[in-house]
């Protein structure tokens, strides 16, 4: 079994200290809460992560999931474990209280999902999915589909999926064929068969309740003629109680390169002609609906990514630390020199760097957008409402899509300070890069947000929330151009700010003049521009409030040094961090806004 590690010092920071929850404690909303609480909060998830979920983690990826007569069953012990997961009250952490939820922040909870992902990200797909599932309900179900689902979704008793994918429908939603012919009363029959359903059928929980996307008789094609309906394994009454079978079967799990512990299933709507599903809504907003849940899911896979990418950093950290190999560059005249620990060389320190800045670059984006999201949410004023919505809302396709390709690339970094220790299975790093690479697929592939970002995101409302990302970036600039030891970085960064400005400019001129093909094909490098950008800003902000934090430690204690005191360590580094993603990544934001200027149409033009 591999250690699990957390830096929970930086997770304290990035919120606390960084972020800050002064502003959520003391409106209405989060009332009677604090920061000890959250603190105390924290450190729970990071013991049960220690204690129950990640001693399953490599246990379950060996086991896998098992199909049988229409059966799935998860790996030994995540039945025990989702139990006491939900008895924690860890499903509800983000729901309001008045559905039975802990009513946290957005960006306490997801602090711990974080925790818990990177523990075991296959088991997190269950919980993961049945909040998303009963968030969306609460937000825009009836008050009698909350009442019958709501709790024992948020109890543990019931789990949640999202039945989006069909054979013909994977990243087109519009073909989505399923089909749901009303009875009356907002009930439909529902037929159809659904693919790749994560946690689809199980044996966690005594019923589970889907929500499938399909198209009601006479609705418009595309995506405009989807609905949305729950539909449970076994119908419910009133009171809760589970009643007969709804004729949703499993029809098979797929075999895959890895969240081996969470089923992969094919599901059967109706083979009988006798599945009943409620509808969410209206017809026809159906997928409007579902963005509430699908947006909840991107986020979430974000966090996958950072969680992954601050894992793989810390393993091989403490590899780098106890592996010695070779002498010290300096001394390589010398035959006797004595042998260094792997830390010592250059080449594996610049590599150890790149996965600290990753981890957390993409851990304090991740917990901004959360946080905007909690803002929009207290917010009583329309127009802040309207900002914090908006910026959540941008961030949203790059916190899924630059942070799960984070994550892939920290484990491969980590696996190369490995040697061929990372290849092999024994310190875990193999199976941290084969269960995070399907974060860049599912939820939308990455090339499907980066079209969400440019089409959608960067061009709604005239610009307005670029503009104001924009913003923001800019009143750090100006107030840092001048900071004493990150003036140089923040150069950098305005650099890459005006890059990335200008790209966005050029790239919006191909599409007034009516042609997509160009701006699409460069959505991907424009999406990993934008991340790079971002990622510089939110350290470099760190590093700022840092730096003042450090000054602080040097003026009561004059003769601190950072090998001798932690919190000045801890303070010290984060300027070494931004200071290097400044130099070594930032740069890099201008050389792709170059090949976006370069009108080259080779990808286009080539005959395949
Ligand atoms: C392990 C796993 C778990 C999953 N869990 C769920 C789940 O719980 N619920 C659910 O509904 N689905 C789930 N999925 C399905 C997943 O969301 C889809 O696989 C994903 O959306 C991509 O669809 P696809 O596989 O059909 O690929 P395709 O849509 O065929 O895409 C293939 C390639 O073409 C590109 N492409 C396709 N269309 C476009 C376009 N218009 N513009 C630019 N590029 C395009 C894609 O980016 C991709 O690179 C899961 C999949 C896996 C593997």
């Amino acid at each position: 079994m591999t250690e699990f590690r957390a830096d929970l010092r930086d997770i304290r920071f990035a919120i606390f200290e960084h972020i800050g929850t002064s502003a959520l404690t003391s409106s209405g909303r989060f009332d009677g809460q604090s920061d000890e609480e959250y603190e105390m909060i924290l450190r729970e998830a990071d013991k049960l992560c220690r204690e129950v979920l990640n001693p399953l983690n490599a246990s379950g990826d060996e086991e896998g999931c098992t199909f049988k007569d229409g059966q799935v069953t998860a790996p030994r012990g995540f039945k025990a474990a989702y139990k006491q997961f939900a008895e924690g009250g860890w499903i509800g952490m983000s729901m309001p209280a008045e559905h039975d939820g802990m009513g946290l922040p957005h960006v306490v909870g997801i602090a711990a999902t974080e925790l818990f992902t990177a523990a075991n990200p296959a088991f997190m797909m269950a919980p993961g999915l049945t909040v998303a599932a009963a968030r969306m309900m609460a937000a825009v179900g009836t008050p009698d589909l909350h009442q019958r689902y709501l709790p024992h979704m948020v109890n543990g008793k019931w789990a949640g999926t999202m039945c989006l994918t069909e054979p013909g429908a994977g990243s087109a939603l519009g073909d989505i064929r399923s089909m749901a012919t009303p009875l009356g009363d907002g009930q439909y029959k529902v037929k159809g068969t659904k693919i790749f359903i994560s946690f689809g059928h199980h044996d966690l929980t005594e019923n589970i309740v889907h929500l499938v996307l399909a198209r009601t008789p006479g609705a418009p094609p595309g995506t405009k003629g989807l609905s949305l309906f729950v539909v449970p394994l076994h119908r419910v009454d009133d009171d809760g109680n589970c009643l007969e079978f709804n004729d949703v079967r499993c029809a098979g799990i797929e075999e895959k390169m890895g969240i081996h512990g969470s089923p992969t299933c094919q599901m059967v709507f109706g083979d009988d002609d006798d599945c009943i599903g409620t509808i969410v809504g209206k017809e026809g907003d159906g997928l409007r609906h579902m963005f509430h849940m699908m947006n909840e899911a991107r986020v979430a896979v974000g966090v996958q990514g950072s969680a992954t990418a601050n894992l793989a950093y810390l393993t091989a950290l403490a590899y780098a630390k106890e592996r010695v190999q070779g002498s010290s560059v300096k001394q390589f005249k010398n035959p006797d020199a004595p042998r260094v620990t792997i830390i010592e060389h250059p080449n594996v320190r610049q590599m150890l760097m790149e996965t600290r800045a990753l981890a957390e670059g993409t851990r304090g984006l991740v917990f901004r957008a959360a946080w905007y999201g909690d803002m929009a949410e207290i917010a009583t004023d329309d127009k802040d409402k309207a900002k914090y919505h908006g910026l959540e809302e941008i961030l949203t396709p790059i916190v899924k899509a630059y942070c799960s390709e984070a994550g892939f690339r920290a484990t491969d970094v980590a696996m190369q300070i490995h040697g061929g220790y990372g290849y092999i299975r024994e310190y875990g790093v193999e199976q941290f890069m084969r269960d995070v690479k399907i974060a860049s697929i599912y939820e939308g592939t990455n090339s499907i947000q980066a079209i969400d970002l440019l089409a959608r995101k960067v061009a709604r409302a005239g610009g307005r929330d670029f503009m104001a990302v924009l913003g923001e970036i800019d009143r750090f600039t100006k107030a840092h151009a001048e900071h004493p030891t990150l003036g140089k970085a923040v150069a950098n960064l305005v650099a890459a700010r005006n890059a990335l400005a200008e790209a966005t400019m050029g790239l919006g001129k191909y599409s007034f003049a009516g042609d997509l093909e160009y701006p699409i094909m460069q959505a991907k490098p424009y999406l990993t521009m934008f991340g790079h950008t971002l990622v510089g800003w939110t350290l470099l902000d760190q590093a700022a409030l840092a730096y003042d934090k450090a000054q602080a430690i040097r003026a009561e204690a004059p003769n601190a040094t950072p090998a001798d005191h932690s919190e000045l360590r801890f303070y010290e580094d984060k300027g070494h961090t931004a200071r290097w993603f400044a130099a070594q990544v930032l740069p890099s934001v201008r050389g792709i806004g170059k090949a976006i200027g370069s009108e080259d149409r080779s990808a286009l033009d080539a005959s395949f």
